[in-house]
């Protein structure tokens, strides 16, 4: 199959759809890879690192979507990107098509099939696609609020690990899940003081077994999650309901009182955020304060480190892309039930039945 990977136009998006290891891996299975000239400009790899992998680079995207038979991406295809689609072709990518109806009636009307990272299954119901960008945000937070504690940043002046003689900071993870339970790593790494809240005992149960004595677990309800919050350095909001906003878990008026200069790093921002006073900043300007709370509510974490999530993304998105370009995307779905969960739109209709339901399109 030829393969195409463009070069990312999104504002501020630097990962790429395959690395120069992942282009081998497919030129050695017999593949044809057409890289647009720069794509890995974002992570560090060079056209020679390409080439040397067995691609082709090709001067700008035209060719990559005029020939190829799939185009692997990582965000959504923009406008100008959508003109270029054609029936006969597969877009593998993350899409998140139910809150986007231009997209969804763009890709319906150029016939593609498209298949979404974000809806491929796992065992047990999981989004094996979607975790190590939460993998990536969890360890990311604690780096974040570890910044933002200085005091150059508005903190209030604590060093997480704190020094022999002087105790630790106090870290509080509300939601043990794959962000929490990744921030609560990089935490009880650092020396911080560590407790993480959740309120499903299974995860209570996992997490508490994982982290025997490194760190604390304690169930959430408002009494537990106002005390805890109240004595915390840092709070990391990792929550998640599955397909609904996420709560406000910290109110305007608890921000009162906590320790001034504490920080709230909302990583559950792109779900609406768990804090009352969370808006959604970007990297340029990361953080604000309310009531000497420093806030930091970046929707896209891992876009700044742009190298290592396309690393991780490709480690879970290559296999899938081998086993479509080796056997066609239908025979590839009816052989892998998980990758079927992924088709989003094909022959122009939508075909996944939420974003079907969500955007008024026949299923
Ligand atoms: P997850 O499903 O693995 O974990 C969520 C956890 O929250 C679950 O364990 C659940 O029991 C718990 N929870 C739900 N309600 C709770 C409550 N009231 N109190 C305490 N815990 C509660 O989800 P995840 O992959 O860890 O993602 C967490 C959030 O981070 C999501 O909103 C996700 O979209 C977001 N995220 C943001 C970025 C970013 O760049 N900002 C990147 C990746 C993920």
């Amino acid at each position: 199959m030829r393969i195409g990977c463009p070069k990312e136009i999104k504002n501020h998006e630097y990962r790429v759809g395959l690395t120069p290891e992942s282009v081998k891996e497919l030129t050695v299975n017999g593949h044809d890879v057409w890289m647009e000239t720069g794509a890995g400009m974002g992570i560090g790899a060079t056209d020679d690192a390409y080439r040397n992998a067995g691609a082709e680079i090709k001067d700008g995207p035209d060719a990559l979507f005029a020939e190829c038979e799939m185009i692997v991406k990582v965000k959504e295809p923009q406008a100008v990107e959508r003109a270029k689609l054609r029936r006969d072709q597969i877009l593998y990518t993350y899409l998140h098509l139910a809150p986007d109806p231009e997209q969804t009636a763009d890709l319906v009307k150029s016939g593609v099939t498209a298949i979404a990272y974000e809806t491929v299954t796992g065992e047990g119901g999981s989004l094996p696609l979607l975790k190590p960008m939460s993998q990536v945000a969890g360890r990311m937070s604690i780096q974040a609020g570890a910044t933002a504690l200085e005091k150059a940043h508005g903190g209030r002046g604590v060093l997480l690990g704190g020094v022999p003689g002087v105790m630790p900071g106090k870290v509080v993870v509300i939601g043990g899940g794959v962000v929490g339970f990744n921030a609560a790593q990089m935490a009880v790494g650092l020396g911080g003081q560590v407790t993480i809240m959740d309120r499903d005992p299974e995860v209570l149960d996992k997490v508490g077994t994982f982290f025997e004595n490194r760190a604390s677990t304690r169930f959430s309800n408002k009494a537990n999650l106002e005390e805890a919050v109240f004595e915390a350095d840092l709070v990391i909001g990792a929550v998640l309901i599955p397909g609904a906003a996420a709560p406000k878990l910290i109110t305007r008026d608890m921000l009162k009182q906590m320790k001034p200069g504490a920080v709230l790093v909302d990583v559950a921002i792109d779900q609406g955020g768990c804090f009352e006073t969370s808006h959604a900043t970007t990297h340029a300007d990361p953080t604000y304060v309310v009531d000497d709370i420093v806030h930091y509510c970046v929707a896209n974490m891992p876009g700044a480190v742009a190298r290592t999530s396309t690393y991780a993304l490709n480690n879970v998105t290559l296999p899938h892309a081998l086993r479509i370009a080796r056997m066609g995307w239908k025979d590839a779905m009816r052989a892998n039930p998980h990758l079927a969960e992924g088709l989003n739109v094909h022959g122009g209709k939508v075909a996944y039945e939420a974003v079907a339901k969500e955007l008024g399109y026949d299923f």
